[in-house]
């Protein structure tokens, strides 16, 4: 079993895969993608309707800015995981790589944007996953009407291997109320541009 707490996960580059066979995953040990502590209430919840293995979080956020805002998503996390008695394995925080997945390039605004910062954490979870023998694997950002529920799961999908599985979140999780009391919840999404739409639309540019 993976420790709980702090569990430096090493990066690996991603690889090609192919879509597994249907198999019954209810039962498997399933690697969830972290975005923050609200999403992952409302995705565990939904998930243990009809799945019964082992699910761990993975923190895997390079895209959060500033490191003061990482810090208060991870600490809820990680306040969620002792609460649920979830394991949990946090991955580097590492801007550059972000940056570097992104491409640097203005011109990748928006969805497309969006698109590259979901394939990073999503590759990043299917790639501990593997490494860690998990069989499925999904995201919490599955759980918020702020992100594209269709492009989230054809790239999850793009990732299944013959042993990994990209097991949705139910659409109806984002609809659902959290029960957990106190979680620290954002008013950004995360990167820094979106930390600018957000301050620009609410005090504008002057
Ligand atoms: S707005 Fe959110 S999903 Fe899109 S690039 Fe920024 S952090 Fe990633």
């Amino acid at each position: 079993m993976i420790p709980q707490k702090t569990q430096k996960a090493q990066k690996q580059r991603s690889r090609g895969g192919h879509p597994s066979d249907p198999a019954d995953t209810n039962t498997q040990k399933l690697l969830l993608h972290t975005c923050c502590a609200v999403c992952a209430e409302k995705a565990v919840t939904d998930l243990r309707k009809s799945h019964t293995g082992e699910i761990t979080f993975f923190f895997a956020n390079s895209n959060i800015h500033p490191r003061t805002e990482y810090l208060a998503r991870l600490n809820a996390v990680r306040t969620l995981a002792d609460r649920q008695n979830i394991p949990l394995i946090i991955d580097d925080w590492s801007p550059k790589q972000w940056f570097n997945s992104i491409g640097h390039d203005p011109a990748n605004a928006g969805l497309r944007r969006c698109k590259l910062c979901w394939r990073m954490r999503l590759q990043l979870t299917r790639n501990t996953a593997e490494r860690h023998g998990f069989q499925c694997f999904s995201s919490t950002l599955l759980a918020s009407h702020y992100q594209n529920r269709q492009v989230l799961v054809e790239e999850g999908r793009l990732l299944e291997t013959g042993n990994l599985t990209f097991l949705p979140v139910s659409r109806s999780a984002a609809d659902s109320e959290t029960a957990e009391k106190g979680l620290y919840h954002q008013n950004y999404c995360g990167c820094v541009y979106s930390l600018c739409d957000r301050y620009e639309g609410k005090f504008g540019t002057k």
